[in-house]
């Protein structure tokens, strides 16, 4: 089909460019309003390629002058970029551009951040910094020049001669224009060294701006050493350039960029302070340290033939950094957090209007295509690849991968090649993984006869827009049995599901088992099997999978939530007192503990009720979640005060997993506690608090019971200056706040002098919390849909990706009843029909407004 809106791109339409790139020499002379640009790019034909005209992007360039071979030309100009007739063999094309980095609100291309010049190019930003190619599978050595007054001078590759005013960068990788970086301004640097496995020197560096953050890199420094080793132990893989650098930038649209040796980082994800950031903080940030480091293999020595195989370099660097964590820290407890954000995140995506498949077909922007199913989605797919071939097929399939592939721009297809000549077994029904949107339904039933007991699985996966016609996909199940006694019967066993229906036998049993089914989680999919309540308590009991344990009592809460919410129910018993024995086991990790003491979020209630034909109502399930978390605290009420003892941290604190799993047990528990105490011992947990982990929870648990107004106020004049922190401020006062206050909340915030709507962090901290706020987000009376739209339409003009990306907070609005839909509906009939719309947005807001009711 392609009957769809203009400027829309489509995979089956991919032709290689026409030409091939043997170098490029840029020269920056660097000025805020200024920025004159000259390229030298020769350029030859691509024998490979269809017969084409010659055309560069650019967009909003004005040309100097422009040259082939030396002479003058006059090349056609339009809004997105240059076409001339050029020599039929090699040629020098050279041009002069002019730039505004001060005019970049969108921080996209060169623009300015407290004064700072930096680059952000991945997907298509290199286009508005000169006229090229800017498509990944054109992929060339630069070499550049960079001139100005702004002290630190940095770019790709190698240094060269540099002195005052001026530097030279060459990269011998060749690479996409989405990997340049140019960043320059006054920055100091935190320095180390890492030797690696073949004995090369690397230097190492984070660059932050003087007078402040110096003395917050300390850890994001130990995280790159550890990824770099551990990519070398683990996948081989060896760092290549003899400088590595990283900068740390304020207004940054994303976490952070994989710019061939230069990383650029959003301030948030690499600088950390005990007293600044809390634990998770710290294990985000060595998470992303590691996933761009990784890129440096997979994505830019191998990189993506075009834009729709973004998740070759995603998905595989997820998994890649998910396993990274997993080994520094704990496996089941990184396990269990990546199924909490995939279903907060990938389900509703994958089960509304904007699901599509992990390599999508056709994008207007691909920069609305950074999502959740490309990345989360696409790393689980690795995962379940991984275990249908084994742990030493994938080592192999990954060697061969990274020999037969180096220096290319490739496609999905050509990954799954290295899978199947390792392994010798076709996988194009696995490719569905990748071509079909939508999260696959598997359901099973059992049946026991004398010594044999027979599961029957069932797959279906609900048509989509996306995705009409769904055929069945390879599912990874892995199964264990449980006897009587709480004993394993059988082990762990993987069964691959491939057709539509399916059964399994196992013989020789003594007695009917318990079933542990998709252990760790093994595919992603949504597994309904009904079981009883007291089954479910058992296997939360007895469970030897970690992951099943957990999540049998969440299949418990979310079962106990639901009736909760649409009747007067009590809060079922058997998950109570399966808890509390969790609870009281010492010899689990507290960190799992803390897991357990969890509860589904509001929205994953809601979408379980529409799952089940019931449409959700806001205000009923806040209300069942906060009369299940009294009961939680009443049942809890004997235990809670030991085990806050047991776990307050009296030891210097340290962000590692051992210690941060004790504060997490503590501040679930403190949270409960204040429920029965009033909050008297979170306030003075707050006053004496020296780290922001327990400072924050403290604050969250007062707020949570409606206290908390001085130490918000205290807390504010205890960081104003630490706009990181401030950050978290405005964003837990919205989030803490109940449903009808929240809106009231938000309102008041965006009027604060400190409220500076263009810093995308600031941004999201207010907008995306109140989002994030379900009860007050889906406020009867609408209000707060119209503030959000009205938040949409003004960041719009100014960073059109972050107010596209932030659409998807209207993303589950079929779910809910006709007046709410009626209420955004019209917003996003405002947003729609308001004049001056990015395209990005216009794209977000049509798929969105496609869904049909549900
Ligand atoms: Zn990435």
């Amino acid at each position: 089909m392609k009957d769809s809106a203009p400027g829309t791109v489509y995979l089956s339409d991919y032709a290689p460019f026409g030409w091939l790139i043997e170098s490029v020499h840029l020269e920056f002379d660097l000025d805020p309003d200024a920025t004159r640009v000259k390229s030298r790019i020769v350029f030859s034909p691509n024998l490979n390629s269809p017969e084409q005209e010659f055309f560069l992007h650019g967009e909003n360039l004005k040309l100097i002058s422009a040259r082939i071979d030396g002479t003058a030309i006059s090349p056609r100009i339009t809004r997105e970029g240059l076409t001339c007739p050029v020599p039929d063999g090699e040629f020098l094309f050279e041009a002069e551009v002019e730039i505004n980095p001060a005019a970049n609100t969108a921080l996209e291309g060169l623009y300015l951040s407290n004064g700072m010049f930096c680059t952000q190019c991945e997907a298509e930003g290199f286009r508005k910094i000169t006229f090229y190619p800017d498509r990944p599978d054109v992929m060339a050595v630069f070499t550049v020049a960079i001139n100005g007054s702004a002290g630190v001078l940095l770019s790709n590759g190698n240094p060269g001669p540099r002195g005052a005013g001026h530097a030279l960068w060459h990269d011998p990788w060749p690479k996409p224009s989405y990997l340049f970086a140019l960043v320059a301004g006054d920055l100091v640097a935190h320095s180390d060294r890492f030797t690696t496995a073949s004995g090369r020197r690397v230097d190492l560096n984070i660059w932050v701006r003087p007078g402040g953050d110096e003395d917050k890199c300390a850890f994001a420094m130990g995280a790159l050493k550890r990824a770099m080793q551990w990519d070398e132990q683990v996948y081989g893989r060896e760092y290549d350039l003899d400088v590595f650098n990283i900068v740390a930038v304020d207004d940054f649209n994303m976490g952070a960029m994989e710019n061939k040796g230069l990383n650029v980082f959003n301030s948030a994800a690499v600088l950390a302070s005990p007293e600044t950031s809390t634990d998770a903080n710290f294990e985000r940030i060595e998470a992303i340290i590691a996933h761009e480091y990784f890129h440096n293999w997979t994505g830019n020595r191998i990189t993506c033939r075009d834009w729709f195989q973004l998740c070759l370099k995603e998905g595989l660097t997820v998994f890649r950094d998910a396993q990274f964590t997993a080994n520094m820290r704990s496996a089941p407890v990184k396990r269990i957090r990546d199924v909490i954000d995939l279903r907060a995140r990938q389900f509703p995506e994958d089960n509304g209007p904007l699901a599509h498949p992990v390599r999508p077909d056709h994008f207007q922007k691909i920069n609305n295509f950074y999502t959740a199913t490309v990345y989360e989605k696409g790393a689980e797919v690795i995962g379940m690849l991984k275990r249908l071939v084994g742990d030493k097929a994938y080592a192999e399939a990954l060697e061969l991968y990274f020999a037969r592939f180096d220096g290319q721009a490739i496609t999905i297809e050509d990954w799954l090649s290295v899978f199947e000549d390792v392994t010798r077994r076709e996988l194009c029904q696995f490719l569905r993984w990748y071509t079909q949107a939508g999260t696959p339904r598997v359901s099973v039933k059992e049946e026991y006869d004398s010594g044999t007991y027979t599961l029957t699985f069932t797959q279906s996966t609900p048509p989509s827009a996306a995705s009409p016609v769904q055929r069945p996909q390879i599912i990874s199940i892995a199964v264990g049995l449980l006897g009587a006694n709480g004993d394993e019967v059988v082990p762990t066993q993987m069964l691959e599901l491939t057709k539509d229906s399916q059964s399994f036998t196992f013989e020789g049993l003594s007695g009917r088992p318990v079933p542990s089914i998709l252990r760790d989680f093994s595919a992603p999919v949504i597994l309904e099997h009904e079981i009883s309540d007291a089954e479910r308590a058992f296997l939360l009991a007895h469970d030897t999978d970690p992951f099943n344990r957990w999540e049998a009592g969440q299949a418990l809460a979310r079962e106990t939530l639901c009736y909760m919410a649409t009747s007067d129910a009590r809060p079922n018993p058997d998950y109570l007192e399966g808890l509390r024995t969790v609870l009281r086991d010492d010899s689990l990790d507290p960190a799992y503990r803390a897991l357990m003491l969890g509860l589904p979020g509001e929205s994953e209630i809601a979408l379980a009720l529409s799952a089940h034909g019931i449409i959700p109502d806001p205000e009923a399930i806040h209300a069942a979640r906060e009369r299940l978390l009294d009961a939680l605290a009443e049942a809890l009420a004997g235990d809670l005060p030991a085990l806050l003892d047991a776990n307050a941290v009296r030891e210097r604190y340290s962000p590692d997993a051992a210690q941060s799993g004790r504060r997490a047990l503590f501040t679930a528990a403190l949270a409960l506690w204040s429920r029965r105490d009033g909050g008297a011992r979170a306030a003075s947990e707050y006053a004496a608090a020296d780290n922001m982990t327990l400072q924050l929870g403290a604050l969250g648990a007062l707020l949570a019971v409606g206290r908390g107004e001085a130490e918000t106020a205290a807390f504010y004049e205890q960081w104003r200056h630490e706009r990181l922190v401030i950050d978290k401020w405005f964003a837990i006062q919205i989030s803490h706040a109940a449903p009808d206050a929240a809106v009231a909340k938000t309102r008041a915030l965006v009027q604060h002098p400190d409220f500076n709507w263009k810093n995308p962090n600031r941004f999201r901290a207010v907008l995306g919390a109140l989002a994030g706020n379900h009860g007050g987000f889906h406020s009867r009376d609408g209000r707060g849909y119209a503030l959000f739209a009205d938040w949409l339409l003004t960041l719009d003009p100014v960073n059109p990706q972050t107010a596209a990306r932030m659409c998807t907070a209207f993303q589950s609005w079929r779910h809910y009843d006709g007046g709410r839909q009626m209420l955004i509906g019209a917003q996003l009939d405002r947003i729609a029909t308001a004049g001056g719309r990015s395209k990005d947005m216009a794209e977000m807001i049509a798929r969105i407004r496609a869904a049909r009711p549900q």
